[in-house]
């Protein structure tokens, strides 16, 4: 019998952390199951409650908070994310491993909770080419870019406290990169 296992996935921003992830949840659908974390953000044209995340007031996300009611959360752009204690209990009681898709301050509370957890981190193959893919999406200003340059060598800082760090040169060897991972830990 295997033992469920929670996993984290962080990455840069712009490092092709969804992709690497869709392609993981693909694969490995039957035993996996990808949290749905709770925000306070808008949801987009395509997102879908309950689904992409559960979309809640900043009011309830709050007393959810005083109630610590949540396994980790964060705030950024005026915005909390987190994800729910009971939500992860419930998916591993159903025989599920959790893959939670978070930042890295979130990620690191997890370790802090839940020793066992097991922390990935998707990285660019160097912060140069991370520059030069941003760049080639043409969507964002140079100021834009500068910052989230500064914040990609932050969340680089704290990926040190991460058990993996995987380059993304390839999606497809990522994805097997990840899968060994996984399954080293989850027979353990
Ligand atoms: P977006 O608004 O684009 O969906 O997500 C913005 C950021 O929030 C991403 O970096 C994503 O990894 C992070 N995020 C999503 N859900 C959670 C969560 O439950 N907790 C934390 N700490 N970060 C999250």
């Amino acid at each position: 019998m295997q033992s469920k296992r929670l996993f984290v996935i962080s990455g840069c921003s712009g490092v092709g952390k969804g992709t690497v992830i869709n392609e993981f949840m693909r694969r490995n659908s039957g035993d996996f199951i990808l949290s749905v974390s709770c925000t306070t953000r808008n949801p987009r044209p395509n997102e879908i409650d309950g689904v992409n995340y559960f979309f809640i007031s900043k009011d309830e996300f709050e007393k959810n908070i005083k109630e610590d009611k949540f396994l980790e959360y964060a705030q950024f752009a005026e915005n909390y994310y987190g994800t729910k204690k009971k939500y992860v209990r419930q998916k591993m009681e159903e025989g599920y491993n959790v893959i939670l898709e978070i930042d890295t301050q979130g990620a690191l509370q997890v370790k802090d909770k839940m020793s066992d957890a097991v922390l990935i981190f998707i990285a660019p193959p160097s912060v140069e080419e991370l520059e030069h893919r941003l760049r080639g999406r043409h969507t964002e200003d140079e100021s834009t870019i500068q910052k989230r340059l500064a914040q990609v060598k932050i969340e680089l800082e704290r990926s040190l406290k991460y058990d993996y760090t995987v380059i993304n040169d390839s999606v497809e060897r990522a994805v097997e990169e990840i899968e060994n991972i996984v399954r080293n830990n989850v027979t353990k």
